[in-house]
């Protein structure tokens, strides 16, 4: 709908997935995993709510489609969004509560090595911009934190980002997730 895509569909067939842009319900049709990119949470929200896609989204993650959310994506799917929007609620299918632009502005915006699980060999390059900070977690995992806070969660099927891995060289996290979602039977 809106944001960061451009970079993941690089990432994703530098990681051997074809890829579409899902922007109606029909696109959701046949897919194997599903990336909910950065970029604002309210406008995405209410753009998927206009042209019909939010309920669907939310089916189609309830019956198990594989999702990879960074950023604003991570806020979209949350229980709870602290310093919401007006009217802004997450769709209630990832157990976090997590606070809009909780690192600070734009100004704020910083990279730092992340030990993820799973990625053993080497740090992972975390970039944060207006990041959403997790203020806490219920029946999620966390698999990453930086200063002591959650910054990777999973959750049955969805695993979500504070940072953006497809603004990296790194492409380790979009290799998981295409290995994952390939396995997963449509
Ligand atoms: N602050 C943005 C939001 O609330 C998220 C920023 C991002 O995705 N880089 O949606």
């Amino acid at each position: 709908m809106q944001g960061a895509f451009a970079e993941h569909i690089r990432a994703l067939e530098e990681s051997g997935a074809r890829t579409r842009m899902v922007r109606t319900r029909e696109d959701l049709e046949g897919l194997d995993g599903l990336v909910l990119p950065g970029g604002e949470s309210t406008t995405m929200t209410m753009l998927m709510e206009r042209v019909g896609l939010l309920e669907p989204l939310r089916g189609a993650i309830e019956h198990g489609l594989p999702v990879l959310a960074t950023c604003a994506g991570m806020i979209v799917l949350a229980n709870e969004i602290t310093d919401a929007m007006e009217g802004q609620h997450g769709l209630g299918l990832l157990d976090i509560e997590v606070r809009r632009n909780g690192y600070g502005r734009q100004v704020d915006s910083f990279e730092a090595g992340l030990e993820i699980e799973g990625l053993p060999d080497s740090e992972f390059p975390g970039v944060f911009i207006r990041a959403p900070l997790v203020e806490s977690v219920g029946d999620a995992k966390v698999i990453a934190t930086y200063e002591g806070r959650p910054v990777a969660v999973r959750q049955g099927n969805i695993t979500a980002l504070c940072f953006h891995p497809e603004l990296s060289r790194d492409r380790r996290l979009h290799k998981e997730f295409v290995r994952l979602a390939s396995q997963v039977p449509a």
